[in-house]
Formats: structure tokens, sequence, C-alpha cells
């Protein structure tokens, strides 16, 4: 293994953080801050869980060798022995791809998952692939495993050879035309996005503008209903789906009224808890502990309820699980809520074993779909090259976990693919964000610069 002093780190870790790079995966934490650790493993993270995806798919078979010097410049940086590429068993030949670049290199291992959900969730990969398990409420690289996305990687490789991030990596699916994936210039709108594919095929309306997208997916997306959306650095998916499908009306449903029919309608069968897969890795997550607790008054101060504080928000329990249609996630999430607003509620507990039934109750991706609706979406989203790109683009200033960036540029600037357009202050958490197109700024505001291309 080749060993990096400290001096050379620091020097390559300052050019990731220049280039822009953060976790593609959807947490958006800055990947230079990530790699200060040390670390004795680094999974290349290409699971791909949620259902319709192919963003990382493609990304592993186009982008090989950059996944490839991505992970092996990161397992150098923090020192790691071992370097794993975890990708579904599903992609035969994407393994085998995989295997013969890896055995070209040596010291690289690729491991084939099962297609459940959330097999990509880190604890779990942590889990499965080396038998450890982070502490309740810590990170990965806690127990010396640095998890990565394979976006992600490739985007390091590529600035370490002085690329800023310029681009995501994205599916477009659900109910439109024609299903992609495409690289496509940060900032692209939504509305693009989908006449790109060809239009929205599910509405009720003739002007088939009922629509909806979540954002990243069925399970953990963003809902957006806004045509000048902007793509960024973490989006990997824009589903497209009628708004009264159930994964749309679901997020859309207000919190009052989630609370009332949880308060009134969970019968307590814990079902949410049983499948949950915090709780079957041995955390002390249980939801149906959290929805007891909302009949208990109106002070939310009570909901500060240890059961939900370890919570990843996967979806599982109520999407899945719940034979009641309640939203035990949004029930973790207020008592995450609650204990960020109040005192802490002390220290989650420790874990314990993981549970021995938990194989039995892993949830297969075709019984996700199912469950979801989506079997009728279910199909396959080649890449696809979008050139011309797209005329005009909005380019947010806050693509990452932290502060947003300081605009740099004033309307009028011409500017070149590369070129800065927003920083963070020194020391502050955040990444600096880069012209996606060549043209010209045409507004500049505190959240977003825009973009038109051409001089
Ligand atoms: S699965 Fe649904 S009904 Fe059952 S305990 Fe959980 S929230 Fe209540
Ligand atoms: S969203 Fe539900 S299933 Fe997923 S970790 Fe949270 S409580 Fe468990």
């Amino acid at each position: 293994m080749r060993r990096v002093n400290a001096s050379v780190k620091a020097e390559l870790l300052a050019r990731i953080e220049a280039a822009g790079v953060v976790g593609a995966g959807g947490s958006g934490y800055p990947t230079h801050l990530k790699l200060r650790v040390a670390c004795d493993t680094v999974i290349a993270n290409g699971a791909e869980c949620e259902p319709l995806l192919e963003k990382d798919l493609h990304v592993m078979l186009r982008r090989t060798e950059d996944v490839l010097d991505g992970l092996a410049r990161a397992a150098e940086l923090v020192g790691a022995r071992r370097r794993v590429v975890a990708v579904k068993r599903k992609r035969v030949e994407l393994v085998a791809a995989l295997r013969r670049a890896a055995d070209r290199r040596g010291r690289m291992e690729v491991v084939e998952l099962d297609d459940v959900y959330p097999s990509g969730d880190e604890f779990v990969l942590v889990h499965d692939l080396t038998g450890r398990r982070p502490p309740p409420g810590g990170h990965p690289t806690d127990v010396g495993v640095l998890v990565q996305n394979v976006e992600t990687l490739a985007n390091l490789a590529a600035a370490l050879d002085g690329a800023p991030v310029t681009a995501t990596w994205l599916t477009v699916c659900g109910a439109v035309r024609e299903p992609y994936t495409a690289a496509v210039p940060l900032g692209t709108t939504a509305g693009d996005l989908l006449a790109r594919a060809g239009g929205f095929t599910g509405g009720a309306s003739a002007a088939h503008d009922d629509w909806a997208a979540l954002e990243g997916g069925a399970m953990m997306g963003r809902l957006v209903l806004d045509r000048d959306h902007p793509a960024t650095k973490t989006t990997a998916a824009l589903l497209f789906l009628p708004r009264d499908h159930r994964a749309v009306s679901r997020t859309a449903e207000p919190e009052s009224r989630k609370r009332a029919v949880g308060r009134a309608a969970c019968d307590q069968c814990s079902y949410c808890t049983q499948f949950c897969p915090r709780y079957l890795l041995g955390y002390a997550v249980e939801p149906h502990r959290v929805m007891r607790g909302l009949g208990f008054g109106t002070d939310r101060a009570a909901e500060r309820d240890p059961w939900g504080l370890l919570c990843c928000e996967c979806g599982v329990c109520d999407l899945y699980a719940c034979p009641e249609d309640l939203a035990p996630r949004d029930a973790c999430r207020w008592s995450k809520r609650a204990a960020g607003q109040k005192s802490a509620v002390g220290p989650p507990p420790d874990a314990g074993a993981a549970h021995p039934l938990r194989a039995g109750r892993l949830v297969p991706l075709s019984m996700l779909k199912l469950r979801l609706d989506l079997r009728r979406y279910d199909r396959p989203a080649p890449w696809c090259e979008l050139t011309p790109g797209p005329d005009t683009v909005i380019v947010p200033h806050r693509q990452h976990a932290g502060v947003a960036g300081r605009p740099r540029l004033v309307a009028g600037a011409v500017v070149t693919v590369g070129e800065l357009l927003a920083d963070v202050s020194p020391g502050a958490l955040g990444a600096p964000v880069h012209a996606p197109i060549d043209g010209r700024v045409a507004a500049v505001t505190t959240d977003a610069t825009t973009l038109v291309r051409g001089r």
C-alpha cells in the first residue's frame, strides 16, 4: 500500500475541497472532511437500493476506472488496506466487469449484495461487509470504515486531476415516456429533465401538468413540484409520479393529519419495529413505541423519545411495514426534532446484538415495488447523452451539508465551465460551487446563480 505523508495528504485534501466534491449518495457531506480520519477499510457503495434507479449502475459501467481510482486514492488517504466495491448480485455484467478491472489492479474486492432494501445504508453495509457496527449516534469511520458512494469516488479521482464537480449523474423515471440515465449539468431544471424524457404520462388533466417528482427515489426522496427545481450534486434521480400516488401523497400529507390519524389508528402491532433495518441490526430504534407516545397529550417536548433518535429515515416502517398506512418514520423525525430543540434526552442506548431473525425480514426490492405500486413503472432507464445541454441552469449555492456558498459573480459576467460561482469561508462547513456550462450570468441571488448558454 502506498503511504501518503501528512503534508502530501493536506495538499490532496485541499485539491478535493477546491473541486467541490461532496457525498453524491445524498448526504452532501464535504468529502475532504470525511477523508481526514484513519480507517482500515474503504467501501465503494454501489448498492443503489432505491427502486427504479440506475444511476450508480451507469457510473460504475461508464466510469469504472474513475471509481476504482477514487477507491484506491481514498484508501491511500485514510491508510486503508482493504478496498471493497459493493454491488448488487443481480448486476451480472457489471459484477464481471468490475472483477476484471479490480483483478488488474490487485488488492480490491468486489462483494455481491442481495437485492434488498436498504442494502446501501452505511450501517447495513458496514455490518454485512465487516461484521462491525458503528456506535449509536456515531459513524462508520468510528469503527474504521469509510463508505463512499461510487459517484463520489469518481468525482474524487477527477478532482485530484484538477477537474471540479460540474455535473450530476441521475435517473429520470416513473410516469414518463422514455426513462433515461444521464450526466447533466448542475442546475438543470426538473422541467428540462422531464421534457428530455418525452413528458409526463401519468396525469389526469389534459395539460398533463399534474406531476410530482420524488428527488432521490420513492423511499427517501424529497417532494418536488416546481418545474424550476434544479438538479444538484446530490440528485440521484427524479421519479415522476401522479400526485395521487401513495408515495407522493404520503410525503405531501400535512403533519397535523399524520399526527391525528397516527394517534387514533395505531394498534401497536409493532410491524414497523419488526421490519426496521436499524432495529434488526441491534440498535435501539422502535418506532411503535414512538407512535405510542403520540397519544400522550399535546406537549411536544414529550416527543423526545429515545426510541426514535437513531432512525435513519429509510421509510421501511411506513411505506412497507405498517398495515394501517401510518407514518412512524415521521414520528421518529418529530422525536429527533424535539430532541434538537430541547435539552437532550440522554445518550442513545448501546447497540445490542443483531436480531436472530434479521435475514428473514430483509425487504426484497420486488416486494417493495409491489407494495409501492411501482411495478407499472419498472422499465430500464438506459444511458442517454443529453446534447446539447440545457440552455439555462439555476445553480444553487448550497448543494452540500453546511453553509451556503457566497456568490462570486454578478449578472452579465461571462463564465467558462469549471469557473468558481460560489465559495465558503475558510474553515466553514461547506463546498465551493462551479459553473456547469459555458455562458453568461443571467441573475444572481443569495440562493443561486442562473446561467444561460452562449456568450
Ligand atoms: S406498524 Fe403501524 S399500526 Fe403497527 S405499531 Fe407501527 S405504526 Fe402502529
Ligand atoms: S424510517 Fe422507520 S424503518 Fe427506517 S430506520 Fe427509521 S424507524 Fe426504522
